[in-house]
């Protein structure tokens, strides 16, 4: 028979804390205090089995259980001495609903279960305190009817504001028993009126009501939203918990309170947490009366002469002491814990594992280690190597005064301040001039790359987390708020307006892109501190971990940043971003009109220095360590001139007309640039430029070596692959410029040539194209768009409507998708690997800083992963905690 029901309470129990699947976490943290000998209220537990069961036939209890629960009730009546209903020995208890992960949108806790309109009164000669008594009836009552009977709490609210008021009342506190008891006639009288029948007296019925409301309230709306948003399955299920109560609402020795055991916002080593004397459950959180500091030293710290537990009830704040650090040297982890006080005896309610911020999670993890708590390795497999990016960038400083003119969405972490800019081209003037600048958008299009990257940080009116400005921020590492709906922006006006505020360009605002809020005026900072914990943990990490982290990076900033982060080489520079600026887009656009090859060559022998220039420059920086360059990938015509000032600036140059120069424009029009002439597509056509770039790679990697003393091994890359004989007559034009720079510098140069895999058939055909290439690098971003068929840039529209209809989980941008993509990825691994042993392979695409995708990475057996600059460090942890899972 399935055993449906777990008791716990006087020293033993059934379940423990291994159990929390079946008995949720809340259910198997009470049973491991109580085999632990603490003092935890008895109860029972009914698993999470039951509630899955319930479900699957069409809401109704398994036959099994009501005798179940009847004797778990016994016993517990047993520990007790005290029985459901029983006025002579009353017990009450306590509704708890607990899944395995905790869950805000279920039910809420019925506290003070069994009271009625007899047993109130045995409660009142019981405790000597009649006000106790109703005061427990009427927050029964209420709770009930709220979470059980579906009466709203705010009727009840509005009946007490009202008694208050006609009494002259201005807290809870200062009822009397008589006041508590007419109260209560006016609450049934609501209940009847609006639930149909009346408030219900027997015990046994109000339990099976709550158990049946926990069930329920599984699969209510908040709940079921809740899962959705935290990729939580359905079938877990949730557990009740049922407990006999204890009473901190007793009278001014009694007490309720919540503690951390190391402080959760900074993770020092100290005691945390706040309680209120005469009080009951949830008072504390819900802020009714402030609550006092547990300990003196917070008190102090605080500035609070509300006297603290350690002084008004030593010997309860003993044992909390004493019980709180047992907890956490069992539990390996900081500790939230819950306690009641009853007339000067401590109870303990729950634990779990306390939620922190990035920086305690660093802090605790550290200091637990070195206290020999945990291992290095535990410390670095419990840090979310997402929540790393908060702690890279300057932040807020927590004391600053802020004047908040608008919340929206936050986008892209850490704080930045500037003037405003309402365009690319404003804020790449202003920038230029050594301003610091904050571009304010309605929304960003790829148009804006150059004032993103001009701006210390962007604002936009519209547009969501995987909006364009959102992304690309986040790639650069910007600040970033989306969505601040309410402020309007009126580009010909210049003009940003927000409750009968106005601000124009050049006034400096500030974005927090931790929280969304935009301020006025600049607001002091704190900057990242990058030694200290969060060094310790990225230095035992990067013992850890099998595969290096390189970073995605074109500009001498971005590879310095990512060096300071780590980084171990650049996995991919994106040549075509070095062409669009100033001189060099207009020779580039010679180029690319020219009709004749040696127009074509003119053109790319000005290019040729500045390019040699840029990866000197990178080289230096790398100092040694492996850059792989990708050739010219995107189609031309994102090169050609719009305007018709850029179309007369280029005639001018070429010789041409205007009309002549437009035609040819035109000409190179695609229908479908994303699989048209582009990638290695360009250098087979145009072999001139490739060459011109191969040659620029390897008289840098000369000069660099010559210049930093550590030889260069440039990776060259062949984008958009998908035939062997692609790679060979593009490797053939390298082959012979590295023979010929070599020649000239009378110098060996080693170098690998390469290719992206990122179309289906080159991942289909890799243990041929193996034969060329040297290295794979694991374009995944094509890769995804041309596996899927989906177009990137188009793909927000619907993708996320799938994800509202649960069609598919993840972003496949974002998160690699495995089964599909990453199937690919795994295919043209082992074939790689079977034509040449010793292939390098990395993956470049977003996912290489994406923590689930790095996993996979590891599975498959990358020799690295590449990402942009701010993700390099979350990649170093994460490729850790991979080799760590990939082990144990
Ligand atoms: P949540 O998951 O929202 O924290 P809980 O089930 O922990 O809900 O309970 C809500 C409040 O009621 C907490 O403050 C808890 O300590 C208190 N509480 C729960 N059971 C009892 C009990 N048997 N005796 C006294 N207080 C209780
Ligand atoms: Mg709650
Ligand atoms: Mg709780």
């Amino acid at each position: 028979m399935t055993k449906w029901v777990y008791t716990f309470g006087d020293g033993a129990a059934e379940g423990r804390a291994g159990d929390r699947d079946l008995l949720g976490g809340k259910g198997a943290n009470l049973a491991e205090m109580c085999r632990l000998g603490l003092p935890v209220p008895p109860g029972f537990t009914i698993t999470t089995e039951a509630c899955n069961a319930y479900y699957s036939a069409a809401r109704s209890y398994p036959e099994a259980l009501a005798g179940q629960v009847g004797e778990a009730l016994t016993h517990l009546e047993q520990l007790t001495g005290r029985r459901l209903g029983d006025p002579s020995r009353l017990l009450l208890v306590s509704v708890r609903s607990g899944a395995r992960a905790s869950m805000p949108g279920m039910m809420d806790t019925v506290l003070n279960l069994g009271l009625n309109d007899a047993t109130v009164e045995a409660l009142a000669t019981e405790s000597g305190d009649a006000r106790f008594a109703y005061d427990s009836y009427r927050r029964f009552i209420q709770m009930y009817s709220d979470v059980v009977l579906g009466v709203d709490h705010e009727v009840f609210e509005e009946i007490l504001e009202d008694e208050k008021a006609n009494r002259g009342a201005e807290l809870d506190t200062e009822l009397t028993a008589e006041d508590w008891k007419a109260i209560i006639g006016l609450y049934k009288a609501k209940v009847e009126e609006e639930s149909g029948a009346p408030f219900p007296q027997d015990p046994e019925q109000q339990l099976w009501g709550a158990i049946g409301a926990v069930f329920s309230s599984w699969m209510n709306a908040r709940a079921i939203t809740y899962r959705r948003l935290h990729d939580i399955p359905e079938d877990w299920g949730t557990a009740v918990n049922v407990q006999a109560m204890v009473f901190g609402n007793m009278g001014e020795t009694s007490a309720t309170g919540v503690a951390f055991t190391r402080n959760p916002s900074t993770g020092e080593r100290a005691l945390y947490g706040e309680f209120l004397v005469n009080a009951q459950g949830e008072d504390v959180v819900a802020g009714i009366r402030t609550p006092q500091n547990i300990t003196e030293v917070a008190r102090i710290d605080a500035g609070s002469d509300k006297p603290s537990l350690e002084k008004i009830m030593p010997e309860a704040f003993a044992s909390f002491v004493a019980i709180s650090q047992k907890l956490e040297k069992h539990y390996r982890d900081m500790q939230d814990l819950e306690f009641t006080i009853e007339r000067g005896k401590l109870w303990m309610l729950q634990a779990r594992s306390g939620k922190r911020t990035a920086k305690a999670a660093l802090r605790i993890a550290v200091d637990m280690a070195s206290e020999g708590l945990i291992s290095q390795e535990e410390a670095v497999a419990r840090i979310d190597p997402g929540s790393l990016d908060q702690l890279l960038h300057p932040t807020i400083d927590p004391k600053a005064k802020r004047d908040v003119i608008a919340v929206g969405l936050p986008a892209s972490p850490g704080a930045a301040t500037g003037e405003i800019a309402f365009s690319s081209h404003e804020a790449e003037d202003m920038r230029a001039i050594g301003k610091r600048v904050i571009l304010v958008r309605i929304e960003t299009s790829p148009e804006d790359i150059h004032g993103m990257h001009a701006a210390e940080g962007i604002l936009t009116t519209r547009g969501g987390m995987t909006s364009h400005a959102a992304v690309v921020a986040r790639g650069m590492g910007k600040p970033c708020v989306s969505g601040a709906g309410t402020l309007r922006v009126d580009y010909r006006a210049g003009t940003l307006t927000v409750m009968g505020r106005t601000f124009r360009k050049g006034d400096v605002i500030t974005v927090d892109g931790g929280t969304g809020q935009v301020l006025n005026g600049a607001v002091p900072m704190q900057q990242p501190e990058l030694s200290g914990d969060f060094a310790s943990v990225m230095k035992w990490a990067d013992g850890i971990r099998r595969m290096k982290v390189r970073t995605n990076a074109e500009t001498p900033a971005d590879a310095r940043t990512a060096r300071s982060f780590g980084a171990e080489g650049i996995g991919l520079c994106r040549t075509e971003h070095m062409f669009f600026e100033g001189e060099r887009i207009i020779a580039m656009r010679e180029m690319i009109l020219s009709d004749t090859e040696a127009g074509r060559r003119a053109a790319l022998a000005k290019l040729l220095p500045m390019q040699r220039s840029d990866f000197v420059e990178l080289f230096e920086i790398m100092a040694g360590l492996p850059v792989t360059i990708r050739l010219l990938d995107p189609p031309l015509h994102e090169f050609l001139p719009k305007s018709d000032e850029e179309i007369d600036e280029v005639a001018t140059v070429m010789n041409l007309s205007p009309s002549a120069l437009r035609r040819r424009t035109e000409a190179l029009h695609e229908f479908n640039p994303m699989l048209g002439h582009r990638g290695c597509r360009l250098a087979v056509s145009y072999p001139e430029i490739a060459e011109m770039q191969a040659r620029a790679i390897f008289e840098a990697a000369v000069e660099a070596g010559r210049a930093t003393g550590r030889p260069v091994v440039p990776e060259v890359m062949v984008p958009l692959v998908g035939l062997k004989k692609e790679l060979d007559f593009i490797k053939a034009r390298i082959d012979a410029v590295a023979a010929d720079v070599m020649k000239e510098k009378g110098e060996t140069i080693g170098y690998l040539t390469g290719t992206m895999i990122e179309l289906p058939r080159a991942a289909v055909r890799a243990h041929v194209i193996a034969e060329t290439a040297e290295f794979f690098s694991f374009g995944t971003n094509d890769l995804t768009q041309t596996t899927f068929g989906i177009s990137r840039d188009d793909a927000s529209v619907f993708l996320e409507t799938y994800r509202q209809k649960g069609i598919i989980e993840q972003d496949p941008f974002v998160t690699l998708d495995k089964e599909g993509v990453g199937e690919f990825v795994r295919m043209a691994a082992q074939k790689g690997r079977a034509t040449r042993p010793d292939i390098k392979l990395g993956i470049c695409g977003e996912h290489g800083g994406d923590p689930a995708s790095i996993h996979f990475c590891e599975d498959v057996g990358l020799d690295y992963v590449s990402c942009s600059p701010f993700r390099v460090p979350i990649a170093r942890l994460a490729a850790a905690q991979a080799a760590i899972r990939k082990a144990g």
